[in-house]
């Protein structure tokens, strides 16, 4: 699930750019911004959280 930057965030959380995987922690109800490196048809992923390798 990919976001466009101007919609809404659903949740909060780390997202990042699904081209340059930059990432940026995001609070729901914010807009996605544009990416920081102008990526221009990047869009927002949610990142994997953290976890134990399983
Ligand atoms: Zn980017």
């Amino acid at each position: 699930m990919t976001y466009k930057p101007g919609s809404q965030v659903p949740e909060s959380g780390i997202y990042w750019c699904t081209v340059c995987k930059l990432p940026a922690r995001l609070d729901e109800g914010q807009m996605f911004p544009e990416c920081e490196n102008m990526c221009g048809r990047g869009r927002w992923e949610l990142a994997p959280e953290d976890k134990p390798e399983s």
